[in-house]
């Protein structure tokens, strides 16, 4: 007698289970992929109940026929958990593009009014039903290369009422869309207009005002500041994560991106849940990572969209023990990018990981990253069954074969969902 269960993918080529340890993977462990040749995937209560040789799953489970995927040899691996998104915004900003192609760098062009500040100004005076439409057609483009869970970054707001209301507005996303939303505290991401002259000012209203009520009225689980020369410096960043850590919050920094001014230091000192961009990162900045077990977000579609030809040292990182994790860190202005392939890709390409590595750090390590990763980023029973179903051969092909999504289905909390992004209002201006 075969159990029911809700959903079985079958005849996989591959399953990519990442094995049934929990806990972030580090130096050679990042490469273990607990990979299964000829696998199958039961699924019940949106939950994975069992995975492993194909015979073994089909001779224990069935699932209704509409419910029986067959993968067709492809791939099944976990869906993407993105953990470094500023997916809440309002407009494009392709003129800056423009304007770094004919040779402005992203900080000058920021200097000049344009960069964050240009967001915020767009951000504040849209209607939410634009901001949350934009921001839906973002989700769906994530969704369609394999992504299920993003963590998002309010900080386009940067007064308390506004930041308060882009939290909310993460909120209405998340119950709007299937992928799962993990939503992060940034009013320290830039200084608004209003308090350019008194930035000190601003920083008391972030840890006087903004703080508490952010850990009192709303989903927010991580603080996360821009740590960096001409932003939050290193004792104003020092000021407000600490505030956020004795509210409850767990910290994320923005450090060493263009400059290593501590950021590293002070993340493995406080032990943050992460530290993100550490292009700049020196090996005492590293070395405070490890120390402190942080994970290390690197983010080269930032880079690449810059055109920097500077990345994070990930394979230093992963020499040193440093558990990587990757994202796309979707935002307007330096990496407007909602592909995790293309991020996976750069990684192998141009920090040095190896396309498992890099796998490993899109799933259980990135679902460490926010959180999550007792939860998901893996193929073992009991977790949360969030699965990319991709018609490819083998899971290097996501790195390999570029420029175009290879997800043929993802499930996401046990439902089998078509990953073409639907037809949706443009909310353009
Ligand atoms: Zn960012």
């Amino acid at each position: 007698m075969k159990e029911a269960v809700d959903l079985l993918v079958h005849n996989a080529g591959q399953v990519v289970t990442m094995g049934d340890e929990a806990g972030p993977r580090r130096g050679s462990a990042q490469s273990n992929l607990g990979l299964i040749a000829n696998g199958a995937v039961a699924v019940k209560d949106g939950r994975i109940v069992a995975v492993g040789p194909d015979a073994d799953i089909r001779s224990a489970f069935e699932a209704p026929a509409e419910q029986t995927v067959d993968a067709d040899k492809g791939v099944v691996l976990p869906g993407f958990t993105d953990p470094h998104t500023h997916l809440l915004f309002s407009g494009t900003r392709e003129h800056e593009f423009e304007m770094r192609c004919q040779g402005k760098t992203y900080m000058e062009i920021a200097a000049e009014g344009g960069g964050i500040r240009s967001s915020v100004r767009s951000f504040r005076t849209a209607s939410d039903e634009a901001i949350v439409g934009q921001s839906l057609r973002r989700l769906d483009r994530m969704l369609s290369y394999g992504t299920t869970t993003v963590e998002v970054k309010s900080g386009y707001a940067l007064s308390t009422e506004q930041e308060l209301r882009a939290l909310r507005l993460i909120d209405e996303l998340d119950a709007s869309h299937p992928c799962d939303l993990v939503p992060t505290f940034l009013g320290a991401h830039e200084f608004p207009d209003e308090h350019r002259a008194d930035p000190e000012a601003y920083v008391r209203i972030l840890t006087d005002e903004m703080l508490p009520r952010v850990a009192e009225e709303t989903r927010a689980r991580f603080c996360d500041v821009f740590c960096e020369k001409g932003v939050f410096d290193l004792e104003q960043t020092r000021r407000v994560v600490t505030k956020a850590q004795s509210l409850g919050l767990r910290l994320k920094l923005h450090a060493d991106e263009f400059e290593p001014i501590g950021g590293a230091e002070l993340a493995g000192e406080l032990h943050a849940t992460s530290a993100d961009h550490l292009l700049a990162s020196t090996d005492h900045g590293l070395e405070a990572l490890r120390a402190g077990g942080v994970i290390a977000v690197c983010l080269p579609g930032t880079s690449f969209s810059l055109g920097k030809h500077v990345y994070a040292r990930g394979r230093k990182m992963i020499e040193m023990g440093i558990p990587v994790a990757l994202a796309s860190d979707c935002n307007p202005g330096s990496s407007m990018v909602d592909s995790m392939p293309l991020v996976l890709a750069l990684a192998c390409l141009e920090i040095g990981l190896t396309p498992a590595e890099a796998v490993v750090g899109a799933t259980v390590n990135s679902a460490y990253a926010v959180g999550e990763g007792d939860d998901r980023g893996r193929i073992a029973p009991g977790l949360r069954a969030d699965l990319q179903i991709l018609d490819a051969p083998s899971y290097v092909s996501l790195v390999y074969h570029l420029g175009g999504s290879h997800v043929r289905w993802v499930v996401k909390d046990g439902r089998l969902l078509d990953p073409t992004p639907p037809r949706r209002p443009s909310f353009r201006a």
